[in-house]
């Protein structure tokens, strides 16, 4: 079995297949899936898909890049929401997204501190989308921690190996997507090699990014296989161990999310 830690079940690319594609997913094997807030604002939206779906989990918080509409949302709204729902098991996805650059990194950084104060209150996993920005999540993850660690997942994997490196030491989960299939990703497969197996996670961040088997169609869960394989390779790994071994640190880092 798999759990697709990080998916966007709500947008409407979904809309008219929820079903079928949920449905998919446990053919293939993805007992277990965590769809990922964007906005707070839209967070009834996830929790109703939770509501419906019972191996559909879900988190809280803000995206980079929507950093600015957010700003009046402060850690204790987060942790509020957190507590009340049995069915949001992470933080976020919040951090820095240098790359499209649509927000400025102040407004990312406040909502990036007060997500990870939300983490470290409420013991659940921050959910951290850094893309062309590896140091400055660097240095803001290494004294954050400094002030009392905070579970965290580095989501779709595509930075360098110091961000790796650091985030590994820092006690962090490092999550990859189908970015690991791609031709061109040998740098990326080299940094999965070093990640210690007890620390790695698979996620589709499906509606994008379909792996390469269905590289150009639009992901969804069940795609998440194919990750897993190209993992266990990299790891030299059977793939039956690196479903077992991905969905244990799933369930160890998402601590709140039952074994279904
Ligand atoms: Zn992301
Ligand atoms: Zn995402």
């Amino acid at each position: 079995m798999l759990i697709d830690t990080h998916c966007h079940l709500d947008f409407a690319e979904f809309d008219e297949e929820r079903d079928a594609l949920i449905e998919r997913a446990h053919q293939a094997g993805v007992r277990q899936m965590v769809t990922i807030s964007t906005r707070v604002r839209k967070l009834d939206g996830l929790l109703a898909i939770t509501e419906k779906y019972p191996s559909v989990f879900c988190s809280v918080g803000t995206h980079p890049n929507n950093a600015n509409e957010e700003l009046d949302i402060q850690a204790d709204d987060l942790i509020r929401l957190a507590n009340q729902h049995d069915k949001i098991v992470a933080i976020g996805e919040v951090g820095l997204d240098y790359f499209y650059d649509t927000q400025t990194p102040a407004d990312q950084k406040t909502g990036l501190t007060r997500h990870i104060q939300a983490a470290r209150e409420t013991g659940l996993p921050l959910i951290i989308h850094s893309r062309s920005a590896d140091e400055d999540m660097i240095e803001i993850l290494t004294a954050e921690s400094g002030k009392g660690a905070f579970p965290f997942i580095l989501h779709c994997f595509s930075a360098g190996p110091e961000l790796a490196r650091v985030g590994i030491e820092l006690g962090g989960y490092i999550s990859f997507s189908g970015i690991l299939t791609f031709p061109k990703s040998e740098e990326l497969r080299e940094i999965a090699r070093t990640v210690p197996i007890d620390r790695l996670l698979v996620e589709t961040d499906a509606p994008y990014l379909a792996p390469k088997r269905w590289r150009g169609k639009r992901n969804e869960p069940s795609y998440v296989v194919n990750t897993a394989e190209v993992l266990a390779e990299c790891k030299g790994v059977s793939y039956a161990e690196m479903a077992k071994v991905s969905t244990d640190n799933a369930l160890r880092i998402f601590s709140k999310m039952p074994r279904l």
